[in-house]
């Protein structure tokens, strides 16, 4: 038989969000410009229909965009499809074609018709293939509950996509879907899991580091600078928000009971962090806060830490065990630079005794003993905005 040329497409499905009917449109655009966006510096085209997406590419890209993708949230599964004409002798021949390249032992032809014009019904188009395959490739048979291929033959309106190995995407919503939420991101471990799992419900998010200079060093702010990176892999672009904490910090030191230095001091992170997502029409608050890691984040400490704002506060990993966000750390490449040496401002000024269970009152009193709002809203005019982009690694690309 003489050779076909094949067609192959990247095939998507988007999984949860199909199931947020009124939101779908949204979902869907978000998604489409956000893989636009992640294949910048290719060459590709995409369509995209209530239910899939497809993405032409150049036979050499391949790769590249499979693993970019695999960093695209709301993606559910996906696949590279051969994309054919719509009639049973097209779909026969390309069966053909594909059978020598493929490894199997028992297989099954799963069929769906939406396009009904196609006049063979679907257990009429399965069975057809099944033989087809039956009769051209040896010591094979037909397993309809555990077979190791599955031949999906999808008919639809213009094309029909033949496909067998399908992949598990990264799941969630697309980023974007839920507006703009504002990361508290240290240089630790936490906090850029944080940061990623709220990415994965659709949330936008910009990075706030509170640094303390001369007390931490720029080490310490280049290595918030490359988490904030590690986080672009999975956004179009992102602010880090960088607050001047010195001077707050060293009022705290000298004039607050040291046991209440850190209930107050995240207190002051907390109204910084209030008036920045207002500043920033961001929503929420999103921290690396975990319970029961360390004194200020026993729930006690986090109540009266949280009481300064009326935000929701999102705290993704705060019922996870270390290991499980270690996991996450190292999945999303985050772990090697979070466990480098640089001090953050906390661990700089960390008192021997802090408290574990703070008193509100007593949080108040020894807080009222600085001038915090004054110094706060000076801290506000001197925050230092700085775009993280991926444009360098596209143009890289081109
Ligand atoms: P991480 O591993 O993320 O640093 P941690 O276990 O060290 O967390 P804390 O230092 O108590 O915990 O901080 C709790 C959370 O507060 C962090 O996860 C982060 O979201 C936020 N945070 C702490 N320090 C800073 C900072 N210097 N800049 C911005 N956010 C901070
Ligand atoms: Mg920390």
């Amino acid at each position: 038989m003489e050779k076909i040329e094949m067609n192959r497409v990247i095939l998507i499905k988007y999984g949860e969000l199909t199931t947020k009917k009124d939101n779908r449109k949204i979902f869907i655009n978000t998604l489409y410009n956000n893989i636009n966006n992640k294949l910048k510096g290719l060459a590709f085209y995409i369509e995209k229909d209530l239910s899939r997406m497809y993405i032409e590419f150049r036979d050499e890209d391949l790769n590249e965009i499979l693993e970019r993708i695999n960093k695209i949230f709301g993606i559910y599964s996906y696949t590279v499809a051969y994309k054919i004409e719509s009639d049973i002798t097209s779909i026969e021949e390309n069966i053909l074609n594909i059978l020598p390249s493929t490894n199997f032992k028992t297989f099954k032809v799963e069929t769906k018709r939406s396009d009904k014009r196609f006049p063979i019904e679907s257990l009429d188009v399965s069975k057809r293939i099944g033989g087809l395959i039956l009769k051209n490739k040896k010591d094979i048979k037909v397993d309809v509950h555990h077979p190791e291929t599955i031949f999906h033959i999808e008919i639809r309106n213009d094309y029909t996509y033949i496909y067998f190995n399908e992949y598990k995407g990264i799941g969630g919503y697309p980023v974007g879907t839920q507006g703009l939420g504002l990361l508290m991101l240290s240089g630790g471990i936490d906090s850029p899991v944080a940061g990623y799992l709220a990415m994965k419900r659709g949330i936008n998010i910009g990075c706030v580091y509170f640094e303390a200079i001369p007390h931490t060093s720029l080490e310490a702010r280049e290595k918030v600078i490359n988490l904030s990176k590690k986080l672009l892999n999975y956004q179009n672009n992102l602010n880090l928000y960088i607050v001047p904490f010195t001077k707050l910090q060293e009022e705290i030191y000298k004039k607050c009971d040291p046991s209440y230095m850190i209930t107050i001091m995240r207190r002051m992170m907390y109204r910084i962090m209030d008036k920045l997502v207002k500043k920033y029409h961001a929503h929420v608050i999103i921290n690396g806060e975990c319970i029961g890691q360390v004194a200020s984040q026993t729930l006690t400490s986090m109540a009266v830490i949280n009481s300064v704002t009326n935000l929701p506060v999102i705290r993704p990993v705060a019922c996870l065990d270390k290991l499980e966000i270690i996991d996450i750390a190292e999945k999303i490449d985050t772990f090697n630079i979070s466990t480098l040496p640089y001090e953050d401002c906390c661990t700089v000024f960390v008192p021997k005794h802090p408290v574990i269970n703070p008193k509100m009152d007593k949080a108040i009193l020894e807080e009222n003993k600085i001038d915090y709002e004054t110094l706060i809203n000076e801290i506000i005019d001197n925050i230092n905005i700085m775009k993280i982009s991926n444009n360098e690694e596209f143009n890289d690309l081109i």
